[in-house]
């Protein structure tokens, strides 16, 4: 581990390149379509789209929550667009995307926590890309277990849930969620049937290795199948500041441990986002 003073060669942003990575750029700027890929700048587009792999968001740009670490506005939500689902439906479909991951922002505005929205958006994929697999990245929608169900009754492929960081950062990182409520939704979600499930962490918040290796006993005792664990990079001077860069040694040892616990899958590395390489976890 090394302290925060510069940016490690290891995280030098690496540039998008292969024809696949060209073409979906173009479509992306002729229709105009939103990716979390594009909007957050994403280092991993080249990889992720030339495997065909791209993250949407839903229920606006607005999050009701401030999570400390969070690049995306919070304030008062737009208004729900209910032909949002068959937009994603269609941006998918002109990208030809082969394993979409859908994530939103929190709706604690809404009484369904935004839930209708999300089934109705993995049917309208399922309607116009039958062959597209999905990855269902939820919030904890509070804990409410009826809103839960609506994910886990449209099947997705894998549903992700993500912890963020370990118990004693989690006030201080992701200020309005709760580290057992998210180990809860991960449980539920397993014990509910559903095939895949998967969570992620971010390193470099301040947490201890032993903090690390508790939180992956965590996610193990939840039943998760596939842990994301990447490096926490600031997005500007009034998100949290980054308190170490975690060696490519240490992430490795993470992983290591991580299979040894028994993970099904363990993706661990410096620019490593909780979509990075998504389609690998159709295990
Ligand atoms: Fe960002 Fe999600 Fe937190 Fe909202 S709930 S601020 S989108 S991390
Ligand atoms: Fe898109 Fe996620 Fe891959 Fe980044 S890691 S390019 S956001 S799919």
């Amino acid at each position: 581990i090394i302290p925060r003073t510069k940016k490690p060669d290891w995280l030098r942003v690496k540039l998008p390149v292969g024809k696949k990575y060209t073409d979906l750029r173009g479509l992306v700027d002729k229709y105009k379509l939103n990716t979390i890929c594009t909007s957050g700048s994403c280092p991993n587009m080249g990889e992720c789209w030339g495997e065909g792999t791209a993250t949407f968001m839903i229920l606006g740009n607005i999050c009701t929550r401030s999570c400390g670490f969070c690049g995306v506005k919070t304030g008062k939500p737009e208004t729900v667009e209910w032909d949002e689902p068959e937009k994603v439906a269609r941006s998918i479909h002109i990208m030809k995307i082969k394993h979409a991951v859908i994530t939103s922002v929190d709706r604690d505005d809404l009484k369904d926590g935004g839930s209708i929205i999300w089934a109705e958006t993995v049917e309208a994929i399922r309607r116009t890309n039958p062959n597209t697999t999905l990855e269902t990245l939820i919030p904890d929608f509070r804990g409410i277990k009826n809103n839960i169900d609506r994910i886990i009754e449209v099947a997705p492929e894998v549903i992700s849930h993500n912890l963020e960081t370990v118990r004693r950062l989690t006030r201080e990182v992701r200020i309005q969620a709760q580290y057992d409520r998210s180990l809860e939704v991960l449980a539920y979600l397993k014990d509910s049937g559903q095939k895949r499930t998967k969570s992620g962490i971010m390193l470099g918040l301040g947490e201890t290795e032993e903090e690390v290796i508790e939180t992956l006993h965590d996610l193990h005792k939840a039943k998760v199948d596939i842990v994301t664990i990447g490096q926490y990079l600031q997005p500007s001077k009034k998100h949290l500041p980054v308190h170490e860069f975690i060696t490519p040694a240490q992430f490795e040892k993470y992983k290591a441990y991580g299979l040894k616990l028994g993970f099904k899958y363990v993706e661990s590395g410096a620019l490593v986002r909780s979509s990075y390489r998504a389609e690998k976890h159709l295990i």
